[in-house]
């Protein structure tokens, strides 16, 4: 399955004319196989040993491009940092507030709320995010001993 997935972001990468490095291809294959939603520096501490002149800002960059690409999407979280998403399928999120995990769920698209929203704000809705908060099986887990 992530065989498959990273496959296809590496056709579409070609597609985009946009040069395959090393490192780019790395970013990308961590992206398709960690389901985690990691941040920039987990991405760059994951790939560390494999690319010792890799800095933090190449990870960034390579980023940003996989994103203009439409590659990747970027989940800014107030202060904290971005963390990046490579399943850019509609899909919602639910988020542990004790390990920081983020899952993805699948739940009809909520369209009706964007019209809605629309009809009362007057704006022209581009998209919406929605995440559920709690605590993800494994710290319920630990916090159970
Ligand atoms: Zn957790
Ligand atoms: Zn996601």
């Amino acid at each position: 399955m992530s065989d498959y997935r990273l496959q296809g972001a590496i056709d579409t990468l070609k597609e985009s004319g946009v040069r395959i490095t090393p490192q780019r291809h790395a970013v990308l294959e961590f992206l398709v196989q960690s389901m985690s939603h990691p941040t920039a520096d987990d991405i760059y501490k994951a790939l560390e040993h494999k690319f010792p002149n890799m800095s933090v800002a190449t990870v960034y960059n390579n980023l940003r491009v996989l994103k203009e690409i439409g590659l990747v999407r970027e989940l800014t979280y107030g202060d904290s940092s971005s963390r990046f998403d490579c399943n850019t399928t509609d899909h919602y999120h639910a988020i542990c507030e004790s390990c920081g995990k983020i899952v993805d769920f699948h739940y009809p698209s909520l369209d009706e709320v964007e019209s809605l929203a629309e009809q009362v704000t007057g704006f022209n809705v581009s998209h919406h995010r929605m995440e559920v908060y709690g605590t993800c099986p494994e710290c319920r887990a630990q916090t159970a001993h």
